[in-house]
């Protein structure tokens, strides 16, 4: 059986890892120029570490971990406003890159990756789907699938147009070279929280920055310049922005987009399946988007590889997953208020926990409340294929 898997992100190179093990043929196409690097710091935890956990990649994900022993709110002048030790209750909690889990995954994938590629048309009959690329050539495959994200061009191919629900909020992120804001930071997440805004910083290896940028807006339409709506937005907030801010790469460098949420009745239609992102974003709100992106993948390729007809496959997969998926929007929909409370009594609401947090105990609670289930989704239907 082929497969041709148009997203090479998380949910993507996981599906390849397991389908190419199941003796399926696979090919990868990747709109960026190459691997994405950098991004963004992600907590891993959830059904998608389990998945991680049988592909072998433990090992290689504590190499890439980054120690988060504490959430800092500071004010305008860097004072600390309130703190959460992280230090006990975050075992099954992994903080790394984006792009660092992706490349684990990656390392092992065999399956050929044409990058600077998308898929521009793709027709299906019974037997196969045929799929034109944007570099003028052509596949005959068994299976199309669209890993390929929120907004993602197969979904838009093959279900028309789906609008993802708009969480009032855009995100910026980016990465900085600058040893001595990286030593001011250190190893703990400090964030500044204005009513609607919320920036935050974290240290990385080789005196490097990673920054984080949410902001409420209402209007879901993304700024031509958003390095400069950055710094209109933050850039007199004071603490370390106006320094890094000055310093804000433009696109692709720069990480920028809305929050949103994908849902819909359906994840395939006939021989084409979405994963990830593309069919279930949970959105950042919710923590656990790689982690579901990867279980995803993962039980796409338990039913694909158990035998029997495709389409029946297909459904499985959605009926596994979906229940699961729902849950965790919702959970994502209810934390915005918190991650970026609106009004200053929220802030101090907020302030109020994390004290309440730090209490002996406190700080697993929190993780806890962090992971609502999902858990069971990594029960096989059949025998893990073992790391090669
Ligand atoms: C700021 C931020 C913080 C987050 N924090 C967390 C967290 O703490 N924990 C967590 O678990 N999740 C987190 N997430 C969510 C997580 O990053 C995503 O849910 C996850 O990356 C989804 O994986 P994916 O492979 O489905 O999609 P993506 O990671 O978006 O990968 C899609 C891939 O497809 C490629 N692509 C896009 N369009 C095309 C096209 N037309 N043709 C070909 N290729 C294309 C992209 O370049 C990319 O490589 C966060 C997200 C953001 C934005």
């Amino acid at each position: 059986m082929k497969a041709l898997i148009c997203g090479a992100g998380i949910a993507g190179l996981t599906l390849a890892w397991h389908l190419e093990r199941a003796g399926w043929e696979v090919e990868l196409v990747e709109r960026a120029p190459a691997f994405r690097d950098g991004g963004y710091m992600i907590d891993f935890y959830g059904p998608g570490h389990e998945v991680a956990e049988r592909m072998g990649l433990r090992s290689r994900l504590l190499r890439s971990r980054y120690p988060v022993n504490e959430l800092s709110y500071v004010d305008r002048d860097g004072r600390q406003t309130s703190r959460l030790s992280l230090t006990t209750g975050m075992e099954g909690v992994i903080s790394l890159l984006r792009a660092d889990l992706a490349r684990a995954v990656a390392e092992d994938v065999r399956a050929p990756t044409t990058y600077g590629t998308t898929v521009e048309a793709a027709e299906q009959d019974t037997a196969g789907v045929s799929v034109r690329l944007t570099d003028g050539t052509t596949r005959r495959v068994d299976l199309l699938v669209g890993a390929d994200g929120a907004r993602s061009r197969v979904r838009d191919l093959a279900f028309g147009d789906v609008t993802p629900r708009y969480l009032g909020h855009q995100v910026a992120a980016y990465i900085l070279a600058d040893a001595e804001l990286s030593r001011r930071v250190g190893t703990r997440y400090q964030m500044l929280t204005e009513p609607g805004l919320m920036a935050g910083a974290y240290a990385l290896r080789d005196d490097r920055l990673a920054l984080l940028f949410l902001r409420r807006e209402p209007d879901p339409a993304l700024p031509a310049d958003p390095a400069a709506d950055l710094r209109r937005h933050f850039g007199g907030r004071g603490w370390i922005l106006p320094e890094v801010l000055a310093r804000c790469p433009g696109p692709p460098e720069l990480y920028h987009d809305l929050v949103t949420q994908v849902e819909m009745e359906r994840w395939h239609r006939g021989r084409i399946v979405l994963v990830g992102d593309a069919c279930q974003a949970v959105s950042l709100f919710a923590g656990h988007g790689a982690s579901m992106a990867m279980a995803g993948a993962w039980v796409l390729a338990d039913e694909l590889s158990a035998g029997g007809d495709l389409p029946g496959a297909l459904a499985r997969y959605q009926g596994r997953m979906a229940p699961a998926i729902a849950e965790v929007q919702q959970f994502g929909r209810r934390f915005v208020r918190w991650m970026a409370p609106s009004n200053r009594w929220r802030i101090v609401a907020r302030d109020l926990i994390f004290r309440l947090a730090a209490l002996p105990g406190g700080g697993r609670l929190f993780v806890n409340s962090l992971s609502p289930g999902g858990h069971h989704l990594i029960s096989p239907r059949r025998a893990s294929p073992t790391p090669r």
